[in-house]
């Protein structure tokens, strides 16, 4: 059976929901040895695809259609890729977006819908687990075919990049049937640490609160988020939900930049699965070299700056 996951992207941001699907949709596929397709709807569908290659991952579709999520035109795109692309199993966030078409979708297939899956299985027939109140129930699916949503954070991101196709499809969206479109979006406080593409991540090494300033430009500057090693939370200079670590988030981003971070095992935990690493550390036998893709040995105050005037200029 083709499993196809469903990406999903807010505000011009891919969601980091998107690749803990592909990873469902991978494990699930893996007992049958299924192709695993991914589809991105609407925005920047074609910005977003490469990102979504992951390793396993055999084709992304991306649909030119919409600027922002659109109910409407996701149940219609999705529906019509499915009958494509033989898809037989259908998995999809359990996010207020997700939750918005996946019903929509299965009501056109004729499929079921299972709602808020902790645990995904193919090996004899579909089935899905469900957990409540610590009671966990598998469901057998009549037929083998669902759209699943899944409920979040029960799978970690699909890391490793693959070499999947990326097809655009052409979907035939009836205007008629489009209802709703976005009309207008305001960001409610910071962004989550997790959803960020680049996390610009402060240690110790950055001395005194003072100097989160030129950080927070360069983070502005970029449009992203700032997190921290544990001493500067403990300090007080960040909140606790900005640890990375053991004790705090795990997170994936793209890039992951290490401003004075010495790189102790309890804080790369939380971030060794980012995509790329870049640390800045005057020391060179600092740990974070390790797993840095990209080094840099100089005192920050030196380093950072330079790109925070670049882009104000
Ligand atoms: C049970 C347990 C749980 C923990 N959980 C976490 C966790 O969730 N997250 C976490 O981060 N830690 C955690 N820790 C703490 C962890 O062990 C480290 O102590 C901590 O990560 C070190 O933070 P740091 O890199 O900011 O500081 P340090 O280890 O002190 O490193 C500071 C770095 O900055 C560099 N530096 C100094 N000045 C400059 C400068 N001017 N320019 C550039 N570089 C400079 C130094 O060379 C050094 O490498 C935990 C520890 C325990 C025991």
């Amino acid at each position: 059976m083709t499993v196809l996951t469903v990406a999903e992207h807010r505000g011009g941001r891919l969601r980091e929901v998107s690749r803990a699907t592909q990873t469902a949709g991978l494990e699930l596929a893996e007992a049958t040895d299924d192709p695993v397709h991914t589809a991105v709807v609407g925005g920047d569908a074609e910005r977003f695809a490469p990102r979504l290659a992951r390793d396993g991952v055999d084709v992304v579709h991306t649909v030119a259609e919409g600027e922002e999520f659109t109910y409407d035109i996701a149940t219609q795109a999705l529906t019509q890729l499915v009958a494509d692309i033989d898809a037989r199993v259908v998995l999809a966030p359990g996010s207020a977006t997700g939750l918005a078409y996946a019903p929509a979708v299965a009501a056109r297939l004729g499929w079921p819908v299972v709602t808020d899956a902790v645990g995904l299985d193919a090996a004899d027939g579909l089935t899905v687990a469900r957990e409540a109140d610590g009671t966990v129930t598998t469901f057998a699916v009549d037929g083998d075919r669902a759209v699943v949503t899944l409920r979040p954070g029960e799978w970690p991101s699909a890391e490793a990049t693959g070499d999947a196709e990326i097809w655009s499809f052409a979907a035939d969206i009836d205007d008629v049937a489009v209802r709703s479109t976005v009309t207008g979006s305001e960001t409610l406080g910071d962004r989550e640490l997790t959803e960020a593409d680049v996390v610009v991540a402060v240690g110790r090494g950055i001395g005194a609160e003072a100097n989160l300033e030129v950080v927070f430009d360069l983070a502005e500057a970029i449009d992203e988020t700032v997190a921290a090693a544990s001493p500067p939370v403990k300090r007080g200079w960040l909140p606790p939900e900005r640890q990375v670590g053991q004790s705090g988030v795990t997170v994936a981003p793209d890039v992951y930049l290490a401003i004075g971070v010495s790189g102790a095992a309890q804080h790369l935990v939380g971030m060794r699965e980012s995509d790329t690493v870049v640390a800045i550390n005057r020391d060179p036998t600092a740990p974070i070299f390790d797993v840095a893709d990209y080094g840099i040995v100089a005192d920050f105050a030196d380093v950072v700056p330079a790109p925070v005037a670049a882009f104000d200029s």
